[in-house]
């Protein structure tokens, strides 16, 4: 058998994203209620490409693991659900680092809309990073993507919060001031998954400050005795 040549990608889209940053977004994008919507970049900015795709209630997004391309791959990674210790395939896992750096993720279809500014695919459901691009969409079909009977041996349910997540009073002072009405639950899906490296997890880190920027937002937060505190939100200009 000869060996296929190599093919290039062109992006046909890139997603606006409420993740600014790779730290804390969710594994999976059923794990956090975030919403983006998926610009159509020339020549593919033509509304006739998504024509019915209002028939369909959820669609695949497959998109390129930008930021971590430049790293290349290994034939085995660290899968943070083993702790982060053990190895396994990177066929095996739905890493980022992987031939290809090819993601894919069904997510919610919100709808299409046309303004002066393009042409865009509202989604709900993302697991993205701000500016991923998206190389292909397609419809997700119930009666053949919905696999009966399909088994994950390690990872046979969706993953519990690990950690409840509280407000201080001034970041729910901070919370009122922001614009984003879904800003809150996004933090609480994001933070109660808990994002620490797993070292830090089993270990106290009480006075160790983090940070993640949300939308145009600073969460500035610890983890205090088991839970997370939100000390405060800073709008960024
Ligand atoms: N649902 C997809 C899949 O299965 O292919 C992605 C799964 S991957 C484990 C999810 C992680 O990808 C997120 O936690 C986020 O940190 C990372 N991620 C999302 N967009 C990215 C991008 N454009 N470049 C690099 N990493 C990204």
């Amino acid at each position: 058998m000869t060996k296929p040549k190599a093919y290039s990608i062109d992006p046909i889209g890139v997603i606006e994203s409420p993740f600014k940053q790779k730290f804390a977004i969710p594994r999976q994008p059923a794990l956090a209620k975030a919403r983006g919507k998926v610009k159509l970049i020339a020549p593919f900015d033509d509304v006739n490409t998504l024509r019915e795709i209002e028939t369909y209630s959820h669609v695949w997004l497959l998109f390129l693991f930008h930021e971590n391309l430049h790293k290349g791959w290994s034939p085995t990674v660290r899968a943070p659900r083993l702790g982060g210790n053990a190895r396994t395939g990177v066929f095996a896992t739905r890493s980022t680092f992987r031939p290809n750096g090819i993601g894919m993720s069904a997510v919610e279809n919100l709808g299409v809309e046309q303004t002066t500014s393009g042409i865009y695919l509202h989604v709900g459901n993302i697991d993205l990073l701000h500016e991923t691009p998206i190389i292909d969409i397609k419809p997700y079909i119930p009666y053949s993507d919905n696999v009966q009977h399909a088994t994950a041996t390690l990872l046979e349910d969706k993953p519990v919060p690990a950690l409840a997540v509280n407000f201080t009073d001034n970041a729910h002072r901070q919370l009122a001031q922001q614009p984003h009405s879904d800003l809150q639950l996004l933090i609480e899906n994001c933070l109660s998954q808990d994002p620490r490296p797993a070292y830090k997890q089993s270990i106290a880190d009480d006075p160790k400050t983090y940070q993640v920027q949300l939308y145009n937002c600073d969460i500035h937060w610890q983890v205090y005795q088991g839970a997370v505190w939100v000390n405060a939100i800073v709008l960024l200009s």
